[in-house]
């Protein structure tokens, strides 16, 4: 059973660190945040309609049946994915600075959308028996100086009172994704996960985290491995959704 006010517990815990301006425009604000009233505003809510297994939104009415556009013709190996947010305007801006501008400071911000993820009624009450992190190849972890999963995972599982262990680890140095379309990714993306030693997921129901879901081929394949490892069920969580 996770808590229902994870966010502001991360809030508590960290306000101690932190300087009381916002993250994105400087405007003054109380200790306990982050991003000030209007930033906040502007970060983009995914509100539905959107995809039960991908959270991909979806324009206008939803009529009886339909197909997102983004699971059609493939196997997504996760329950579902869920997201709070869209990787748009602020939030997207914020996500880059993090992960590209190497601003460790900013995951205590992602940190708190990704705990929003988990007011989600496919997420909310459900055990975990452990988080997982999508982990970077050593060479682009070395390279960037951090896992930008793995420090919001990190923030998230005290609070989500849920066990993260490092089960996972990426074995192929792949290029980057972005210039991919879905078939390439998914492609891109065999075996460049696996089990590291000595770590076991069997009978285990998994709590998958990323900093950002694009289509959801990363998260698709390492939960592929996770299940095929013996794990339960694996439901992923992002701060974003593109
Ligand atoms: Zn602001
Ligand atoms: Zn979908």
């Amino acid at each position: 059973m996770l808590p229902a006010a994870i966010p502001r517990i991360v809030d508590a815990a960290t306000s101690l660190f932190y300087p009381a301006t916002c993250v994105v425009c400087s405007a003054n604000i109380e200790r306990s945040q982050y991003l000030c009233g209007d930033c906040r505003g502007r970060a983009p809510r995914i509100v539905p309609p959107f995809c039960a297994k991908c959270s991909e939104p979806f324009s206008g009415a939803i009529t009886q049946t339909f197909r997102c556009a983004n699971c059609e013709h493939r196997t997504l190996h996760f329950d579902c994915a869920v997201a709070a947010y869209r990787s748009r305007g602020l939030v997207r801006k914020v996500l880059h600075q993090f992960k590209y501008g190497k601003q460790r400071h900013l995951r205590y911000p992602i940190a708190k959308w990704l705990g929003e993820s988990l007011h989600d009624p496919r997420l909310r009450g459900r055990h975990f028996d452990v988080i997982v992190s999508v982990p970077l190849h050593p060479t682009r972890e070395r390279e960037r100086g951090f896992n930008q999963a793995a420090l919001i995972a990190e923030l998230l599982a005290p609070f989500a009172a849920v066990p993260m262990r490092p089960v996972l680890e990426r074995i192929r140095y792949t290029t980057t994704q972005t210039a991919y379309d879905r078939a390439k990714r998914m492609e891109n993306l065999r075996g460049a996960f696996r089990l590291r030693k000595k770590q076991d997921v069997r009978g285990l129901h998994v709590l998958l985290i990323d900093d950002v879901l694009t289509t959801g081929s990363t998260l698709s394949e390492c939960a592929r491995v996770l299940r095929r490892a013996g794990a339960v069920s694996v439901h992923a969580a992002t701060a974003a959704r593109a």
